[in-house]
């Protein structure tokens, strides 16, 4: 017997007071929408607040990016494998073949989403000057 689909109310989104219709979507993604009272672009972006602390979590000038693994096929690597080397604000610096961007942050996430690295501009300058 099929299981009848589980309706979702009509709620409005308390980040950005859009009225969202959870039902528009899969249950996976309806049920995520309804746990964080969001529409579904707060919930992508509360999404990266709640990694924030990951290793892997990139944002430089604005923009978020997540680090892949390095052990990753060649097909489906975030731009298409360009190198790119990281310098993280608490000391790190990273190089990753497999670097995902998720966009510009928007405003409304700002502060919860800072910056947390810049693009590693000096090992290159160092490289350039050997
Ligand atoms: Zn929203």
């Amino acid at each position: 017997m099929r299981r009848p689909k589980e309706y979702f109310p009509i709620h409005k989104c308390k980040w950005c007071g859009t009225n969202v219709d959870p039902n528009k979507w899969c249950a996976e993604r309806a049920i995520a929408l309804v746990e964080r009272t969001a529409c579904f672009t707060c919930t992508f972006w509360l999404e990266k607040v709640e990694v924030k602390d990951d290793k892997r979590s990139v944002r430089v000038n604005g923009t978020h990016y997540f680090i892949g693994p390095e052990n990753a096929g060649e097909v489906g690597r975030g731009f298409g494998g360009s190198k790119f080397r990281i310098a993280f604000h608490d000391g790190r610096r990273v190089e990753s073949t497999n670097l995902w961007c998720q966009g510009n942050i928007p405003e409304l996430w700002r502060e919860q989403l800072p910056d947390n690295a810049q693009w590693d501009t000096l090992k290159e300058l160092a490289e350039v000057e050997l």
